[in-house]
């Protein structure tokens, strides 16, 4: 037949319930459980069709389903309570931010991120740094910060995993309409649709901005897919770590430059600039050219500026895992930009030079970032200092342990985390209010009220649900693959719900070991089949497309779990997701992670797994070496590093089957009262106690904002002020201190002439001369460093004043001073200047700028 014309009908969303709508665009529902309930009750299986996707979902539902909860007294009830709690989240004032900060004027505080992991129904994420985001911003919408996300809209995203019936990873990459996601196009305050454009290597290159509402924080995603391009820069948004260096180059441009001039175009003027991990450096760039050009400012000057509101967090522990691009990338894409900074090749290049151990160089992004943030942060206590013995060489001259990167330990978003069943038993214990004390240990100490049995009861709940979940993620894959109808029956015998269930899953870099717990098969085959005590392993991840080692271990995992003795002990699901990441950490007994210490830099998924009481079992490394109490899950192997990998394995695993069989499976099924395992429940009590307390990005976003946000901010406003005056004048003595700094000359004039040993108590005297021409005493801060030695490695340092006595010629200055040594053991001292000036908010703020005697 012919058609006149072709129409497609979208369901008419009834004018009770068009709050369906609203919600839909704000992705506070993927933190509310009640709001997805309505979505349930109207067509659970278009629900879970549709990826959880409410816009898809209100396009696709049955106007007669859609009609019919009209007459549901129950879902109506429940639909005014969401839209109400919704309305009282968006539009209070009596917030922790309010409260706390009651007379903040400053600007928004922004963050930028390539990537954010808020639900599975929006995929422009890959795992933890995303996911990271997702909660950080849920958390600062929360608790009320005045916040904005700059990040990308992915065309096709990060690819979705199968795997095929050898085990081996295939990458399928779909192409997404935007009009499913949760996304409309920005608009500027004329109501117009906004767009940026940036050269790019000559090429000028259109941005879409769009607009993503997170609760009361928006997010703003940059698209460059649209027709005003061309297909090579259409394509520069459409995959996550997809594509070579000149591809991540660009994006990177995308990403720092035209992210900021997406927030002027929206009129934003951020008080705070945060890079969330290197990617975003180039958003300091752009800024010094806005400077540069409109106020006026020279190169040094506009340094100041940026610094002095911006804050930096590092992810990566490991040299190579650090972006870094070739000199003639730079210049290829930067050639034409310098100039516009008013600086010099050299100048600009300094800004993130990195001498590599072959004698290349090459411009690191994360040198970038410290060099124009002033503060900087790891994600974990162990990180910061394995960040500040990585990055030492770029202050020169100061010991790690000074080195001005402090850390921030990762949490989650626990509201996303926390299972509704879970989060239900919390509210009736807790109390109305529980989710706004969400960080408050006193709170999480009413976890022993909770009945031993009421706990395992809903424990064993979620492990059925993860079950069953897993089955049919199975069903699909394996009747991908095939298989006869009697295979896929027996499906439903894999995974007992009684047994004690591990789950293990991340992304597999190689570094996270995933197949270490199969070093020794047998004697892990014994552990596992006990056919009083059975032990079953959840493998779950994805290894990048370019990562062949990372692949090969799926496909270990994969072969392991289809051989007779593993076949309903060991499971690999492929896929995983968030949606996956919530069945797991929700419903296993316990969490195993055994990453290469100290390669892991926090980890989130374990605080989800403990939060939940699903135990951790995890190499002391990143979040776990605080979060790890002996009460709250184990630990694997000891707090140490080694250099012997083969060694270190070993020991790892071994210390794994140890614990598993002496202390985790007895423990497990010994001690039952009534089939519930009593001593399993004191320590899952402890864990949900000790995990969800403090692991949390309630807790997270406030310590950054008290630690971090807040004091860029107030320094930000001291150094923008009165046109810009505080940071010229600062920029100006800055630059006489590195003119001058060669010339400083430091000679040690007291007697040095005593034994080797001393006794404790023994007070060391110290004269010192000090030559310091064109800058003058109070521009330096001299002092004795005396640090303490364990095997030749400062341990801890302690600084003495030196105080000046009087000017003995012409800018040389004497000075004295004195220090105790108060312990047994190795010391070293010296004496060494370093720059000081009131405006420096901490010390070695400025690099380069120590000396110590010749
Ligand atoms: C939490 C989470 C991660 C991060 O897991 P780690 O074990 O910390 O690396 C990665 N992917 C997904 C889907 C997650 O939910």
């Amino acid at each position: 037949m012919n058609f006149l014309s072709k129409v497609t009908a979208i369901p008419k969303l009834p004018e009770r319930i068009k709050g369906l709508k609203v919600l839909s665009k704000n992705m506070w529902w993927t933190w509310n459980y009640d709001s997805q309930k309505l979505f349930e009750i109207i067509d659970l299986d278009l629900w879970i069709s549709t990826n959880r996707n409410p816009v898809v979902f209100l396009k696709n539902v049955s106007q007669k389903k859609l009609d019919s909860v009209l007459n549901d007294e129950e879902f109506l009830n429940l639909y005014d309570y969401v839209m109400k709690t919704f309305e009282n989240y968006m539009n209070t004032d009596d917030t922790w931010f309010n409260k706390t900060h009651k007379n903040y004027k400053g600007g928004e505080i922004a963050y930028f991120c390539a990537e954010y992991g808020i639900h599975e129904s929006l995929p422009i994420y890959s795992g933890g740094l995303g996911i990271l985001a997702g909660d950080h911003v849920k958390s600062a919408s929360d608790i009320g910060i005045p916040y904005i996300g700059v990040g990308f809209l992915y065309r096709q995203g990060y690819f979705q995993q199968k795997i095929n019936n050898e085990g081996w990873q295939e990458s399928i990459y779909e192409s997404y309409d935007f009009a499913d996601l949760a996304v409309d196009p920005a608009k500027d305050k004329n109501g117009e649709e906004v767009y940026v454009d940036i050269d790019i290597a000559g090429k000028k290159v259109f941005v879409k901005v769009w607009e993503l509402k997170v609760g009361r924080v928006k997010v703003y995603l940059l698209d460059t897919d649209i027709p005003q391009n061309d297909p090579d820069e259409r394509w520069l948004t459409s995959r996550l770590y997809g594509g070579d260096q000149e591809m991540r180059i660009r994006q990177e441009m995308l990403l720092g430059i035209a992210g900021v001039r997406a927030l002027r175009k929206l009129d934003i003027n951020p008080s705070v600039w945060h890079m969330n991990e290197g990617h975003a450096a180039f958003l300091n760039l752009e800024r010094m050219r806005e400077l540069i050009q409109s106020n006026n400012l020279t190169f040094k000057e506009a340094i100041e500026v940026v610094r002095a509101g911006s804050i930096f967090t590092t992810h990566t522990p490991v040299p190579a895992g650090n972006d870094a691009f070739p000199l003639y990338l730079m210049d290829k894409y930067f050639g034409n930009y310098w100039p516009t900074l008013k600086a010099t090749r050299p100048e600009f290049m300094q800004l993130g030079l990195e001498a590599r151990p072959d004698g290349s160089e090459m411009f690191s992004m994360t040198i970038l970032a410290l060099s124009l943030a002033g503060r900087a942060n790891g994600v974990s206590k162990l990180h910061g200092e394995v960040s500040r013995n990585l990055w030492k060489h770029v202050w020169n001259g100061i010991e790690a342990v000074e080195v001005p990167i402090t850390h921030v330990t990762n949490g989650v978003h626990s509201e996303t985390w926390i299972a509704d069943d879970l989060q239900k038993l919390f509210k009736e214990e807790f109390g109305e209010n529980w989710n706004n004390e969400i960080d408050d240990p006193d709170m999480w100490a009413k976890i022993e009220k909770i009945s031993d049995k009421e706990l395992w009861e809903k424990h064993q709940k979620l492990k059925l649900k993860l079950i069953n979940h897993l089955h049919e993620r199975l069903k699909t894959q394996r009747s991908r693959h095939g298989e006869t109808v009697e295979e896929l029956e027996s499906i439903e015998d894999i995974l007992d719900p009684k047994a004690l269930t591990i789950g293990f899953a991340r992304r597999f870099a190689t570094y996270k070991r995933a197949i270490l717990i199969f070093r020794d098969l047998q004697r892990l085959e014994k552990i596992l089949n006990n056919p009083e005590r059975p032990v079953q392993i959840i493998f779950a991840g994805k290894a990048h497309p370019a990562d062949k080692p990372g692949q090969e271990f799926i496909k270990r995992i994969y072969e392991i779990s289809r051989m007779e003795q593993f076949k309903n002990r060991i499971v690999i699901v492929e896929n995983y997701d968030m949606n996956l990441a919530r069945h797991l950490v929700s419903g296993v007994d316990i969490w195993l992670n055994n990453p290469r210490r100290p390669h892991e830099a926090s980890g989130t998924s374990g605080e989800k797994a403990g939060m939940n009481g699903a135990m951790n079992f995890s190499v002391l490394d990143g979040w776990w070496v605080e979060g790890y109490n002996k009460k709250n899950g184990w630990a694997i192997g000891d707090n140490r590093d080694y250099t012997d990998l083969e060694l270190q394995d070993n020991i790892d695993s071994v210390s794994m089957y140890n614990t598993l069989e002496k202390e985790i499976v007895p423990m497990y099924y010994d001690n039952r009262k009534e089939d519930i395992p009593v001593n399993w429940i004191k320590v899952m009590k402890e864990s949900i106690r000790s995990v969800a307390s403090f692991f949390n990005t309630s807790r997270m976003v406030k310590e950054y904002t008290q630690k971090l946000y807040m004091p860029a901010q107030v320094q930000n406003n001291k150094f923008v002020k009165d046109n810009f005056e505080v940071a010229k004048d600062f920029a100006n003595w800055r630059d006489i201190l590195e003119r001058n700094w060669n010339s400083i000359k430091i000679k040690v004039t007291s007697n040095q002439d005593f034994s080797e040993t001393l006794e404790v108590g023994k007070i060391i005297e110290i004269e010192s001369e000090i030559y310091l021409p064109g800058i003058g005493p109070d521009s330096i801060e001299p002092e004795i460093v005396v640090a303490k030695l364990e095997d030749d490695k400062v341990i801890s340092l302690k600084t003495y004043d030196l105080k000046m006595i009087k000017e003995i010629q012409q800018d040389t200055y004497l000075y004295r001073g004195s220090f105790e040594i108060e312990d047994r053991g190795q010391y070293g001292y010296n004496v060494r200047v370093s720059a000081s000036h009131p405006y420096m908010p901490h010390r070695n703020y400025l690099m380069n700028l120590v000396k110590y005697p010749m």
